[in-house]
């Protein structure tokens, strides 16, 4: 057998399977969308944590609000005031696309040509068919934004594109609209395409060889994505459907994600059979997208559930309504021996006069030398209130966490109207979801909560 390099190999792949590849690039899609709800957290927190150098206090509000952009992306222009990003890696697969059609498709749709008219042909339509992710990604931000889902921008990268939707949808009429125009706007692209290129037929023409392969990528990518595995557009689809029937987002999303993981079981059950049929190549390609909807629908689901969870439950329901409060005045030999020993603390607010000073935690005693305890005050040594972040009972959850993983601080006090009302802890709020768990009211609550009108 002849020797081969990785990136012939690849023309192999793209060249064989080019209609596989697209399977991939919408499911890359889902799987990017995951992604950025993975990073979410991570970049709000390296934003939350640039913001709360320099302004010592912060809200999680502000960056909740803005839109996570992928690195290594520049904007290449505005529609209908949504920021178009390219992000690096479009670059390799417009070329690798480009590569595959000059020396696949072109030569062997319309023969007879010179080799330049193919790579131009083919750069041609490979952009063509960016434009056409494009229309897709359109079509989903600007229904968004219409149903109120503010969309800041849309990026091409290597696997197609992704919308960047700011929040999920609040309905189930909503999460439809907004899912099933993506695929439609595919299928409309490819139809149109198609019968443009009907009266072309038969005369070896390149302009007909380019709608031809426009009609059948939007086709397969409209279809692609009508499949119902969520976190595909079909799987929203699907998920909102179950969403109106059932009235309970949850459930829906349950369903909607272990359909997802029983096609994708079906794509790898697939995958092994053509693999062991001596179709190796496509098994193996059929295997490899089975898993990525797999993973896509799995860390989907528990995206879901958690944020559904969290969304939930309000400070107040879980903070510790009675602190343990010290005087700001008294040394770090007194606090030790009256409080922290005796009461087996790990942290305590500060005050001064009824007014909320500070927090001293174990680890701000430990960072002062044991011989300094008795000269030192707890205002001192204390986290000063400038520094600290403060909630409101009535913040739900999922807008605190961030703001506790981000200063990797363990305790936040909660103020309401300027006073005290309580401490919210991490341990606590494992401590209330872990006995939620285990009593089962976790569908009960959060379902009521979607639903007012439902009674739980
Ligand atoms: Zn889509």
């Amino acid at each position: 057998m002849s020797q081969i390099t990785a990136v012939e190999l690849a023309l192999f792949v793209f060249s064989r399977v080019q209609s596989r590849f697209f399977f991939l690039v919408r499911s890359g899609e889902a799987f990017y969308e995951i992604d950025a709800n993975c990073t979410l957290l991570a970049s709000a927190l390296r934003k939350l944590r640039e913001q709360s150098e320099k302004q010592g206090l912060c809200t999680t509000s502000t960056f909740m609000k803005r839109s996570i952009a992928m690195p290594g992306s520049f904007r290449i222009g505005k529609i209908a005031g949504i920021d178009i990003d390219i992000h690096v890696s479009w670059i390799i697969i417009l070329v690798l696309l480009t590569v595959s059609l000059a020396i696949g498709w072109f030569p062997q749709l319309s023969p007879g040509q010179s080799t330049a008219t193919y790579w131009i042909v083919s750069l041609i339509a490979s952009l063509l068919l960016f434009v056409s992710v494009l229309l897709h990604e359109l079509a989903h931000s600007l229904v968004a934004r219409r149903r109120g889902l503010p969309v800041t921008s849309i990026t091409l990268f290597i696997f197609g594109g992704v919308s960047n939707l700011e929040q999920e949808p609040k309905d189930a009429g909503i999460e439809f609209q907004v899912a099933v125009v993506g695929p439609i706007s595919s299928l409309l692209i490819g139809a149109v395409c198609f019968l443009l290129q009907l009266p072309l037929r038969g005369t070896n023409s390149l302009l007909g060889g380019i709608l031809f392969y426009l009609a059948m990528t939007n086709l397969l990518l409209g279809v692609f994505n009508l499949i119902p595995a969520f976190p595909l557009d079909g799987g929203r689809v699907l998920r909102s459907i179950i969403w109106k029937t059932t009235g309970s987002m949850r459930q829906a999303t349950r369903v909607a994600s272990i359909t997802g993981q029983v096609i994708a079981y079906l794509f790898i059950l697939l995958g092994i059979w053509l693999f062991f049929a001596g179709s190796i190549l496509n098994g193996i390609w059929l295997g490899f997208i089975g898993w990525y909807l797999l993973s896509a629908a799995q860390s989907a689901n528990s995206q879901v559930m958690l944020a559904s969870v969290f969304n939930s439950v309000t400070v107040s329901e879980v903070m510790n309504p009675k602190p343990t409060t010290v005087p700001a005045n008294i040394s770090l030999q007194q606090l030790v021996d009256a409080y922290f020993l005796p009461g087996g603390l790990r942290y305590a607010l500060v005050m001064q006069a009824d007014h909320l000073v500070g927090l001293m935690t174990l680890s701000d005693i430990r960072h002062i030398p044991r011989e300094q305890w008795g000269q030192v005050p707890v205002s001192t040594a204390m986290i000063p209130l400038s520094r600290l972040h403060v909630v409101s009972p009535q913040q739900s959850l999922s807008e605190v966490l961030p703001l506790m993983a981000g200063r990797d601080v363990n305790q936040l006090p909660v103020v309401e109207n300027g006073a005290l009302v309580g401490i919210l802890s991490r341990d606590a709020i494992v401590h209330y979801l872990e006995v939620r768990r285990s009593l089962g009211v976790e569908n009960a609550q959060s379902d009521a909560h979607n639903q007012p009108s439902r009674t739980a």
